[in-house]
């Protein structure tokens, strides 16, 4: 940093930042703090949404009011903070985040910035002025302030140029900035796809260089940057991108080594992505555990395929292989509990679904978990596993009276069921009905 130029400062007539793109209660933040007599900006995401003509996600302020302050100065307010100490401002289900400057100093004898031998950032609650805290942000297009003081922008560290040519740049050396947090990688993936701009070259360079660095991550922080990945309506590029810059294999290793064996994985997740980014498009409910169950499936019915051939049948051979596609080693991804118990049931559905077996299809359809798995089966089907037939009877089955369905059952007896769930590259099975 230059402390010799001039604050890079742009007037409000030139720039496209208006206060009616600005949420009310993220207003009210900043209007309070003013009045209080403290500095308070828009940052991140925000002010570099409204630039691009979009529709903000959320509303991040900055400010040299320290937390113990703000938390006086909002009644509504709390102090969180896993890895830095922030406060969250609450007006019913909206939450206004606000932070304090930062600077990110890298004098280890500061105990309050805590750091590891390899230059990963453990601790960094360091208060600073707001050209530090521009500075220790991660991309350029992020460390544009929206000053409610004059509604100028202030942009330290060359943000605007970079939204005009689209181009996501670390800010400083990417080689140190990935060091200090590897996540960087996953937020440069994530923007890149989101906002559709091009990863600059040196930046790049360094993802495909550091990418094992993910390693370091503590999983729990891993699975919150993997939700916002994949659940921000931008899954398919963002997956894409992933794989582009070797990065799916620390998120979900054994997936990873599917896809360079066979086409159907690759087109499974593709799809399960593709139907999530679909259903957050049309607001519908997504959870986390179908897509994940869709994410590692490839991984998982190769392996079960393997189990079987050494003598577990295939209900035991789904669950001990879904079992392993869990465990730390293989997906380094801290996935709740109760999702985990869900994915193991929409795999384990598979099995049943694949065998209607006489009244047994009655009590499958009423199961709470019914719906999930047969629409794991639709995506296997559209993925090109033979499974039409099979769709098509579970389709008609659900629909029919509860008299046309006691005859669906009848019909299908005791069943050849187990000759449809063979290979992929098998003739199109048919559901076991009489014929
Ligand atoms: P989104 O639209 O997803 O909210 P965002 O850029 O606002 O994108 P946030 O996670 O809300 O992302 O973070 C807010 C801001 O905090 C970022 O714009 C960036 O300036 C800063 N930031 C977040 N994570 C990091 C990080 N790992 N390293 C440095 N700065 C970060
Ligand atoms: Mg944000």
């Amino acid at each position: 940093m230059n402390n010799q130029s001039p604050v890079p400062i742009v007037p409000r007539a030139d720039h496209s930042v208006s206060r009616q793109s600005i949420s009310e209660n993220a207003l009210k933040v900043l209007y309070r703090l003013k009045k209080a007599n403290y500095d308070a900006y828009l940052v991140g995401g925000g002010v570099r949404d409204i630039l691009l003509g979009k529709q903000p996600k959320d509303f991040d302020i900055a400010t040299n009011a320290s937390p113990e302050q703000l938390r006086d100065l909002f009644r509504n307010s709390r102090i969180i903070g896993r890895r830095f100490r922030l406060v969250h401002v609450r007006f019913g289900r909206d939450i206004i985040e606000v932070a304090t400057f930062r600077s990110g100093h890298t004098d280890t004898d500061d105990d309050t910035l805590a750091r590891v031998a390899d230059g990963l950032i453990v601790r960094d609650n360091v208060y600073g002025t707001l050209e530090e805290d521009a500075w220790r942000r991660d991309f350029t297009i992020n460390a544009l302030y929206y000053n409610i003081d004059d509604f100028s922008l202030v942009d330290y560290t060359g943000g605007l140029p970079d939204l005009e040519t689209r181009t996501l740049r670390m800010i400083g050396d990417p080689v140190v900035r990935l060091q200090e947090d590897p996540v960087r990688m996953l937020r440069a993936v994530r923007l890149a796809a989101k906002l559709d701009f091009n990863i600059e070259p040196q930046l790049e360079e360094q993802i495909l260089a550091q990418g094992e660095r993910l390693e370091l991550v503590p999983s729990a922080r891993l699975y919150d940057e993997v939700i916002k990945l994949f659940f921000s309506g931008h899954g398919q590029h963002t997956l894409i991108l992933l794989e582009q810059y070797r990065l799916l294999q620390y998120l979900f290793t054994l997936t990873s080594s599917c896809l360079s064996k066979d086409d159907y994985p690759e087109k499974f997740i593709q799809i399960a992505v593709r139907n999530t980014d679909r259903r957050i498009a049309d607001d519908l409910p997504v959870t986390p555990a179908f897509l994940f169950a869709a994410m590692l499936w490839p991984a998982v019915q190769e392996q079960s395929r393997a189990l079987e051939k050494v003598g577990h049948s295939p209900l035991q051979a789904l669950n001990i292989a879904g079992g392993e596609a869990l465990q730390v080693h293989h997906t380094p991804v801290a996935i709740p509990k109760r999702f985990r118990l869900v994915m193991k049931e929409i795999w384990g559905f598979q099995n049943r679904l694949e065998q209607p077996k006489g009244k047994r299809a009655l009590k499958l359809v009423e199961h709470p978990r019914f719906r999930a798995a047969y629409d794991f089966l639709l995506l296997r089907n559209e993925a090109g596993e033979p499974l039409d037939e099979l769709c098509k009877w579970w389709t008609e089955f659900q629909q029919a009276s509860r008299e046309v369905q006691h005859e669906m059952c009848r019909t299908l007896g005791g069943g050849s069921g187990r000759k449809r769930r063979r290979s992929r590259s098998g003739k199109k099975s048919s559901p076991n009905k009489s014929e």
